[in-house]
């Protein structure tokens, strides 16, 4: 029997959503960012080739319970829903959430000024879950939230004077602003997160190597390396 003339290789897929710069975006054809660097580590010193699937952020946790994907690396944050449906990973990236406003808007300067406003968010992340879960503790509001499949399109409705505020993580708010006039980022403290990949519930061998692989690669400066090119610390 013939089985055709490609070679099989020994794949392991990783999934991602490349809204998120600069963990992952789509540049020309390709997906690229820190996650992806960090994956293609993974794949290369357990000898596979990395192959991507970008999908929507709220498929990720069904694709890796589903097993289409062995691992996620999405700058995903290590929240205990999620931990009920995929292992997690040692974290590795501290990170948070940030409010980002119209450059003249001063009245935005924490969470409770949010309430009764218009909030976009991107769909399913933990920025969408805590303003949807966000109750004023003094008057009992709640915040509009606006569901944006990409942070970018909320800052761009943002920048347009459609909505009040977006919250987004730090790092993916920092080169989306720098795309958009009139926008800034409130330096208030928020929320702070923790990044981790995630595999299938009960893949603890692949979880072992991926965290063996994390452990390596601090110690022998990769990391630091990565850090310097995608965020210039
Ligand atoms: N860190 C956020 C979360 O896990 C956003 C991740 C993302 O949009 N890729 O929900």
């Amino acid at each position: 029997t013939f089985t055709g003339c490609s070679k099989s290789e020994d794949v392991i897929v990783m999934g991602t959503n490349a809204t998120f710069p600069p963990f992952e975006e789509i540049q020309g054809n390709e997906i690229v960012g820190f996650d992806v660097d960090i994956s293609k580590i993974i794949a290369e010193k357990l000898g596979k080739t990395l192959k991507v699937e970008d999908m929507e952020f709220n498929q990720l946790l069904g694709a890796v319970a589903s097993g289409k994907v062995d691992f996620v690396a999405a700058g995903m944050t290590v929240d205990e829903e999620r931990a009920k449906q995929v292992d997690f990973s040692d974290n590795y990236f501290a990170s948070k959430q940030v409010i980002i406003v119209k450059e003249d808007n001063d009245n935005i300067v924490e969470a409770e000024d949010l309430v009764d406003k218009k909030v976009g968010v991107q769909l399913g992340t933990t920025g969408d879950i805590f303003v949807s879960g966000y109750t004023s503790e003094e008057n009992g509001g709640t915040i509009e939230v606006i569901q944006f499949d990409k942070g970018a399109l909320a800052v761009a409705e943002l920048s347009l004077g459609k909505i009040d505020a977006v919250v987004l993580d730090e790092e993916p708010a920092k080169k989306i602003v720098a795309n958009y006039e009139g926008v800034k980022i409130i330096e208030a403290p928020f929320i702070n997160e923790n990044y981790a990949l995630a595999v299938k519930k009960g893949n603890t061998e692949l979880l072992e190597d991926i965290n063996e692989i994390l452990a390596e690669i601090q110690a022998d400066g990769t990391y630091d390396a990565l850090c310097e090119k995608y965020f210039g610390k």
